[in-house]
C-alpha cells in the first residue's frame, strides 16, 4: 500500500564539509531530515574512488570523489551520528602518506553533491566474497559475503539486497534478505552492525537460473550485490505488546532478524511474541532446532507454531495451508485484547501473502498493525 505524501513533507536536505587532522581527513555530511542512523549510509572505496551514498527518506545524497591522495583500511570504522534538527553524519578516512596536507578532498566525480529520489537510482554492485557456506536444510545454504575491502554497509532489519549473476551472457538478479549468523546468542547485533558482512539464506531450487549458479558457490568465491532495500521500519517494533511473525518457506528470513532484534533488547521490546511458521515437511524447516531451544529455555515469550502443508503421518501438530480456521486457532484476537498494541509480519510466497494479509484483516487487524514484506 502506498503511503500518501503528507502536506507538510519537505524533502531532505544535505550538504558535506571535511577537515584534516594530522593523518586522518574527517567527512562531516549535514542532513535535515526526520531520523539518520549510521545504517543509512553505504561507503564504497576502491583506491582513490570514493562514494558515500546517504539514503534519507525517500532520497540518496552522494559525495562522489577522486580523492586527493590514497587512504588506507575501511572507511567504515568510523561512521558516527550525531543526531539533531540537522544530523551530522560523519566518517573518517586515515591517509596514506601522513606527511602530504591535502589541499581539497579532490576532484569531484559524477553525482558529487547531489540529492535525488531513490527510485531514480542506479543500483551500485560490489562483489562479495564468500566467507561461509553452511547447509541449513537439504536445499537451503547459510552465506557469509564480506564486503570488499574500503566498503561499509550496515543492512538494516528487514532490508535485502539483490545478488547479480550473468548467466549466459545475461545478468540475472534476484533479492534476498539478510538474517543473523544464528539466531542463538551471542550473535546478537554483532557482525551484522559491523558493516563488512552480510549473511543471506538462500533455497536452491532445481530450476532456479540464479540459485543453480548460487549452489555453485564456495569459500572464497565471489558474487556481487547491490545497495540494501526494504521498507520496514525498527522503531516499530518498540511498544508492541503482540508481535506475530507469519512466515512460509524463506519467508522466515527477514522474520530472522526482527527476532534477533527482540532478543538484544533489554527494554521497549515486545511482551509476547509468536512465530508461525509454515513449510511443506520437518526437513524444510530451517534452524528448527535454534528455534526450539529459544522457546523452550532463553525466551519464555517466545511461542513457536510449525505448520506443515506436506508432513508425513507422524506428524502430530497442525497441517495444510493458511487458512480462516488456522487464523482463528492460532492468531492473538485483537478483540480479546482490546487495549493492547499488535504488530503482525507476514513473508513468503506472494499468494501466502496476500491471503494471510486477506485474514489477518479479516480477523481484526487493522492496516497499522500489519507489515508485509515483499521484495
Ligand atoms: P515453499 O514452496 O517451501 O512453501 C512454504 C509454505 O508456503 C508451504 O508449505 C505453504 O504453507 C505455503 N504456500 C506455498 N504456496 C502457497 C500458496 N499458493 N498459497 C498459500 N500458501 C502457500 O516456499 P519457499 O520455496 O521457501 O518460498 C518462499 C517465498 O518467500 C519465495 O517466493 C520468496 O520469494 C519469498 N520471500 C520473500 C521475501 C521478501 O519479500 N522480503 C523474503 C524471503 C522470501
Amino acid at each position: 500500500v502506498e503511503e500518501p505524501v503528507p502536506a507538510d513533507y519537505q524533502k531532505p536536505k544535505a550538504r558535506y564539509d571535511w577537515y584534516q587532522n594530522g593523518e586522518k581527513i574527517t567527512v562531516t555530511i549535514y542532513a535535515k531530515c526526520k531520523s539518520v542512523s549510521t545504517e543509512h549510509l553505504i561507503i564504497d572505496r576502491k583506491k582513490r574512488d570514493l562514494r558515500a551514498t546517504l539514503f534519507l527518506d525517500d532520497h540518496v545524497y552522494t559525495v562522489h570523489f577522486d580523492l586527493f591522495e590514497e587512504v588506507t583500511g575501511e572507511c567504515g570504522e568510523g561512521i558516527k551520528v550525531i543526531a539533531g534538527p540537522v544530523h551530522r553524519v560523519i566518517f573518517v578516512l586515515n591517509k596514506k602518506n601522513p606527511d602530504i596536507k591535502w589541499v581539497s578532498l579532490g576532484k569531484a566525480l559524477e553525482g558529487n553533491n547531489t540529492m535525488i529520489q531513490r527510485i531514480d537510482k542506479e543500483p551500485t554492485f560490489r562483489p562479495c566474497k564468500v566467507t561461509t557456506c553452511q547447509p541449513l536444510t537439504h536445499d537451503i545454504k547459510l552465506f557469509g559475503l564480506e564486503l570488499p575491502s574500503g566498503c561499509h554497509m550496515c543492512l538494516p532489519t528487514g532490508y535485502h539486497v539483490h545478488l547479480r549473476v550473468n548467466v549466459d551472457g545475461n545478468d540475472i538478479t534476484r533479492p534476498y534478505t539478510a538474517v543473523p549468523p544464528s539466531l542463538l546468542p551471542p550473535s546478537y547485533h554483532g557482525a551484522e552492525t559491523s558493516g563488512r558482512i552480510i549473511h543471506l539464506m538462500i533455497k536452491m531450487y532445481p530450476d532456479g537460473q540464479l540459485t543453480q549458479q548460487l549452489s555453485r558457490l564456495d569459500v572464497g568465491d565471489t558474487v556481487d550485490a547491490s545497495d540494501y532495500e526494504g521498507t520496514f521500519v525498527e522503531s516499530r517494533l518498540q511498544r508492541i505488546d503482540r508481535l506475530t511473525l507469519v512466515a512460509a518457506g524463506t519467508g522466515f528470513t527477514p522474520m530472522a532478524r526482527l527476532l534477533d532484534w527482540c532478543f538484544g533488547q533489554q527494554k521497549q521490546k515486545p511482551k509476547h511474541i509468536k512465530l508461525i511458521f509454515f513449510n511443506k515437511t520437518e526437513g524444510d524447516i530451517p534452524w528448527r532446532d535454534d528455534l526450539t531451544r529459544l522457546a523452550e529455555t532463553r525466551h519464555h515469550n517466545l511461542e513457536v507454531v510449525h505448520v506443515l502443508s506436506e508432513p508425513d503421518q507422524r506428524w502430530a501438530g497442525p497441517r495444510g495451508r493458511i487458512r480462516q480456521e488456522l487464523v482463528e486457532e492460532f492468531f492473538w484476537s485483537p478483540a480479546q485484547h482490546p487495549n493492547e498494541t499488535f504488530l503482525t509480519c507476514i513473508c513468503g510466497p506472494t499468494p501466502f501473502t496476500q491471503l494471510a494479509y486477506k485474514l489477518s484483516k479479516a480477523y481484526g487487524y487493522a492496516n497499522e498493525m500489519i507489515h508485509v514484506f515483499a521484495a
